[in-house]
């Protein structure tokens, strides 16, 4: 169920929320910032760019929020002290994007695609402000906002303050160490989109297990940091 974005706005500013956060692969990043939007992925799709595969896209296409933008309302690895599934490059943007009638109407999730089989529509989505008010909790994972009435682009200008890359701590074969490539590869974007934010290097709180992830499982690191597809 959609609730206007102006409510979304004051509900979400009133429980603290400063920032949203959209993270994806570098690959996926530096085309939404040669782009300098976020793009759905059917959007993607359909304009014939090139995107990371991610686990979900399946569940995505089967009900239909393919075309459609997630944000979360916090920042997931930093949250859960391990890599965000959906990749190592955190857009920070300002929560005001969604006071500017730049979004459309917006409709929450109360749980991930992921687990919606068998969810009513009531399970799935927030139904409404109240709904929203009283049962939305910031760091809860499975609540993310979805754009569905943007046309499948969000024009960040004005409204992205930083880019957060993780740092694997892993070279490649010739010695390039994943994170220069990544930093690399998104300042080449920026450069051709004319755009100038700031990217941090993430600072992991010391229990963090995203080295230990990241390590694990190399094919799925070099494909979440491989520059171009
Ligand atoms: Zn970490």
């Amino acid at each position: 169920m959609h609730i206007p974005s102006k409510h979304v706005y004051e509900i979400l500013v009133q429980k603290g929320v400063e920032y949203l956060f959209h993270a994806n692969s570098v690959a996926t990043a530096s085309m939404f910032l040669k782009y300098r939007s976020l793009m759905s992925r059917g959007n993607t799709e359909r304009n014939g760019l090139k995107q990371t595969p991610q686990t979900s896209d399946d569940v995505d296409k089967r009900y239909s929020v393919w075309y459609d933008i997630f944000l979360d309302a916090v920042d997931i690895h930093r949250r859960a002290s391990k890599i965000n599934a959906y990749g190592p490059v955190t857009f920070v943007i300002d929560v005001k994007i969604l006071d500017r009638n730049n979004t459309g109407r917006i409709w929450v999730t109360k749980l991930n695609p992921t687990k919606w089989a068998n969810k009513s529509e009531k399970h799935r989505w927030f139904q409404n402000k109240q709904d929203l008010e009283e049962n939305f909790f910031v760091g809860r994972f499975d609540q993310m906002l979805v754009l569905r009435h943007c046309g499948g682009e969000l024009p960040l200008k004005n409204y992205i303050s930083k880019i957060i890359v993780d740092d694997p701590q892993i070279q490649d074969n010739t010695g390039v160490d994943f994170y220069s490539m990544a930093v690399g590869a998104l300042k080449i974007s920026m450069s051709e989109s004319e755009l100038k934010i700031p990217i941090e290097r993430r600072i992991c709180i010391p229990r963090c297990n995203c080295l230990n992830m990241y390590k694990l499982d190399i094919n799925r690191t070099s494909l979440m940091f491989e520059p171009y597809l």
